[in-house]
């Protein structure tokens, strides 16, 4: 009960626009540097660095939340391109994570999609795959619309389903004729019980069904979580339809499990990082509170520093 209360302040602090704004220009705190590479593209490349040597791949996501103007956007899109080009420069094992509303989602469809076809360009051309993350449930036909028009276009895109979503399972469906590369994820955001499974042991079941799924459809699979019985089924499931290790990978955030991402490295597996980086860490921040209120320790302590 208590925890539901949490997590419920958690998700709801993580969508207030003033605080977004406040807590980027006053820098990083409460200890979100835990989870949060660093303000600057460099402090991720230094992140990124540390990880490859360690044979972990990565994925880094510039954060940006609420972007509500077309300059902004610009700004936003440009960064991206910037990560890209850095990526190759420095021969780093990275792909680039995204969120649509920080190419103008919120703003305008058209110039969204245009943003991402610069974008995509650029990332074809240096080999850069790009994941478009997946927000809140309002988003969630708007970011399919855009995924299935671009995937058309461009071959290194992938984008992420939510295995809280009642509707799931028919994405997975209706997408295959695409063959994409989805992340599958629980779900992050506060949604309705009239889109989402409000009980995690209904989502742990969908989570396993669309696992399934994607995995025997014979598309590439990352499965993003750090829950260990859904990291198990999944090596049984390979394990039992001699699914080869090349049509699958594992992915964690960064700071989160770090021995348990090692340990699968370690037994063989493809275990990919997820290096969150920039000014706009609060939203990002909220969500990890959120997920684990035992991360609330971490905060009080930041808060005494
Ligand atoms: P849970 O049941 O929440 O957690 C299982 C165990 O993992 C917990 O008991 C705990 O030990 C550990 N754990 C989980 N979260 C934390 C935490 N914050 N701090 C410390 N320990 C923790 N969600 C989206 O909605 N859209 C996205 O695009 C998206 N992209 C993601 C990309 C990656 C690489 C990952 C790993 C997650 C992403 N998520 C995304 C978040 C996801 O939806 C979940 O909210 C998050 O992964 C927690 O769920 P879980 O599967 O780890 O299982």
């Amino acid at each position: 009960m208590m925890e539901q209360v949490m997590r419920n302040f958690f998700l709801y602090m993580g969508k207030n626009r003033v605080a977004t704004k406040v807590a980027k220009r006053y820098g990083m705190r409460f200890g979100a540097s835990r989870f949060v590479a660093g303000a600057s593209l460099d402090s991720s490349v230094h992140a990124i660095k540390k990880l490859n040597q360690k044979g972990l791949s990565v994925t880094i996501d510039h954060l940006g939340e609420f972007v509500d103007n077309a300059a902004e956007a610009d700004e936003m899109t440009k960064h991206c391109i910037e990560a890209i080009e850095r990526i190759a420069k420095e021969n780093l094992d990275s792909q680039l994570s995204l969120k649509l509303t920080s190419m103008g989602l919120d703003i305008d469809y058209d110039m969204t999609v245009k943003n991402m076809r610069r974008i995509l360009k650029s990332a074809d051309q240096h080999d850069v795959f790009v994941t478009i993350d997946m927000e809140d449930f309002e988003r969630c036909d708007k970011t399919i619309e855009i995924f299935t028009e671009l995937k058309k276009e461009f071959e290194n895109i992938g984008t992420v389903l939510q295995a809280y979503l009642y509707r799931v399972a028919d994405d997975v469906a209706n997408l295959n004729d695409l063959s994409p590369n989805l992340r599958l994820v629980k779900g992050a955001y506060k949604e309705s019980p009239k889109v989402a499974f409000p009980d995690k042991k209904d989502v742990d079941e969908n989570f396993k069904k669309i696992i399934r799924m994607h995995l025997l459809n014979g598309n590439y699979t990352a499965i993003a979580t750090h829950d260990d019985q859904i990291i198990e089924y999944t090596k049984e499931l390979v394990k039992e339809y001699n699914i080869p290790r090349s049509q699958f990978e594992f992915q964690m955030l960064y700071g989160i499990c770090v021995d348990r991402q090692e340990a699968l490295l370690k037994d063989g597996y493809k275990m990919r990082v997820y290096v969150p980086y920039g000014k706009d860490w609060y939203g990002y921040f909220m969500r990890r509170l959120a997920e684990r209120p035992a991360n609330v320790a971490f905060v009080l302590k930041g808060m005494m520093k």
